[in-house]
């Protein structure tokens, strides 16, 4: 028998391998993780192979198996995949850091402490296994190969290569288990693991004959083969919020130009509503159905934080930083598809089924608004999905759109008129509506500041621009007729009018006289019916209300 080979590990692998033995205790399951991770890919390229090459095929199941030895305090984690040659196990783990070790050894530079907590957020692959041993053996024989390899190290700086005979096709990873990690052969401690990080992996996982993730990656699947239970199922698996069922799910695949799947939930309430603060779940992260982030806030917008989900990518990088996502190419595009996408669901479902709809706004309008702030390029598709009460309804339960404002404005209307206060009935007897009353002109009535809010900043509508009544810049669609009437009607009126602003003039005179330290002017107005006056806004001034609203934050 021959002495084994000896290796030395890449520079920036000892230097690597030397920080992980440092690592905090809950980073340590992470191991298990990438190792799964690593013999899922395994068994994706042995798959890939075989479908080529007619002479690699047999009977064999692929899977993984976790194989814990509690007396000999050995896990190993085997898989029947492609396996790797002499010279693939030099090249794989000893000579090249891989890109998620890669990645850590970039951002890894501060001190000691931050270098440790970054390794979960990580990944860093393979050498990952020298959290949890001491020394790791590599058992493997490449399926091009008749002959098998064993590699070994403790970590510390070489490896060893040598054969190995009496071995299947695959790789066997042997953890010998650091002294205070006897935990890592007990089944249930395993199990927790496999639960929360590989649930959703495509080959069956074994503990030793127990099958534990049964869970089939749904989101893969054909939406036509999959019934509502199985989406029920992944939605209570998902969100953990005691809703049998969501509200609507989206269920989204492409291939091209980038491949991807997607289920997207709604749920049936919003808990920020009921005062619970913000919801901070986030999106699961999956490359190639391997969990690589559990609670993602960069794959939507911030104002469609209250969607649950998970997102799979075989374009995505498995172990990439979330500094690095947001930067990737893919991940951007993802996440404008995926947008546009939930909010073409909400347009049609607010064409299909109002009812529906409305429902959803009153849970969930909140963050539509927050949109019209943020999302500069959704912007028009949100602002159709915006309702609001308005004077065409008798309380702030029934709600409009701007298009179908629009669609019975006054025929000669340039503007969108909208008016808040402390509540529905308030509102309707401000005086500033007795002109539109008379006119038949619908206003956007806004108890809800919010409203106002959005409505302000949102500032045009197809060329309308979007006016608070009680600000001077409103212009009647009758003043324009005015204009536009016969000279001599016009006239008349001006003649009238003319004999009339002396006395006007003493009258304006002596209640700006009267009030000069409380308003800015008194003005003749042409708005007023049957009231005598009414308050509005210098041009430029934020409404009342927003100015009631905004003094009240200030205290
Ligand atoms: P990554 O998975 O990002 O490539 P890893 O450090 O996890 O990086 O793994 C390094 C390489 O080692 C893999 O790319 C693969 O070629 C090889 N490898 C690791 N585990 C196995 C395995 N179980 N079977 C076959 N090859 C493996
Ligand atoms: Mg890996």
């Amino acid at each position: 028998k021959t002495a084994p080979e000896k290796f030395t590990f890449q520079a920036e692998i000892k230097k690597l391998l030397d920080l992980l033995s440092h690592s905090l205790y809950q980073n340590r399951e992470i191991a298990i993780r990438e190792l799964i991770s690593n013999a899922s890919d395994a068994l994706d390229k042995y798959r890939f192979l075989s479908l080529t090459d007619e002479s690699l095929k047999d009977e064999q199941p692929l899977e993984i198996r976790l194989e814990p030895d509690k007396e000999n305090r050995v896990l190993a984690i085997c898989d029947n995949g492609v396996g790797m040659t002499h010279d693939e196990l030099i090249e794989n783990i000893g000579t090249i850091a891989h890109s998620g070790s890669l990645d850590f050894l970039k951002n890894a530079q501060g001190n000691e402490k931050e270098e440790v907590s970054l390794i979960g957020k990580f990944g860093v692959g393979f050498y990952s296994a020298f959290m949890l041993a001491d020394k790791v053996e590599v058992l493997t024989r490449s399926c091009r190969e008749e002959k098998g390899w064993k590699w070994e190290s403790d970590g510390s700086g070489d490896f060893t290569i040598e054969p190995q005979e009496d071995i299947g096709r695959g790789t066997s990873i042997r953890l010998h288990l650091r002294k205070d990690l006897d935990e890592y052969t007990q089944d249930t401690r395993l199990k927790y693991i496999l639960n929360k990080y590989s649930t959703f992996v495509p080959y069956p996982i074994k503990l030793g004959d127990e099958l534990v993730n049964d869970q089939k990656p749904i989101w893969i699947e054909p939406k036509t083969q999959l019934t509502q239970e199985q989406y029920d199922g992944f939605y209570q698996y998902l969100a953990h919020n005691g809703e049998e069922s969501a509200r609507w799910h989206l269920h989204l695949s492409s291939d091209s130009p980038f491949q991807f799947h997607a289920i997207l939930y709604c749920p049936q309430t919003n808990l920020e509503l009921m005062g619970f603060g913000r919801t901070e779940h986030g999106i699961s992260l999956c490359a190639k159905r391997i969990l690589v982030q559990n609670d993602n806030r960069d794959l939507l917008p911030e104002y469609l934080r209250f969607l649950y989900g998970l997102v799979d990518s075989a374009d995505l990088p498995l172990n990439i930083s979330r500094e690095s996502l947001q930067d990737n190419t893919v991940f951007r595009k993802i996440k404008k598809v995926l947008t546009k996408r939930v909010l073409s669901h909400l347009a049609s479902m607010a064409k299909d089924d109002e009812e529906k709809y409305l429902e959803f706004y009153r849970q969930f309008g909140s963050s539509l608004r927050e949109g019209i702030g943020t999302d500069f390029e959704n912007r028009d598709t949100l602002a159709k999905l915006l309702r609001f009460p308005s004077s065409r309804g008798t309380s702030e339960n029934e709600l409009v759109s701007l298009e179908a404002y629009l669609e019975k404005a006054d025929e000669n209307q340039k503007q969108i008129y909208y008016l808040g206060g402390n509540d529905f009935h308030t509102i309707s007897r401000n005086p500033n509506l007795e002109i539109f009353r008379k006119k038949g002109i619908e206003v956007f009535y806004l108890p809800d500041p919010m409203d106002e809010i959005v409505l302000s900043n949102l500032a045009k509508f197809e060329d309308f621009d979007i006016v608070s009544i009680d600000s001077a810049e409103v212009k009647l669609p009758g003043d324009e007729k005015a204009e536009t009437d016969s000279e001599e009607k016009e006239d008349e009126k001006k003649e009238e009018q003319e004999a009339l602003t002396p006395e006007f003039e003493k009258v304006l005179s002596l209640f700006q006289e009267e009030l000069k330290d409380d308003v800015e002017s008194v003005t003749k107005s042409d708005r007023l019916t049957d009231s005598p006056c009414c308050l509005v806004m210098p041009e430029g001034a934020i409404s009342s209300q927003l100015q009631k609203v905004l003094s009240m934050n200030n205290k």
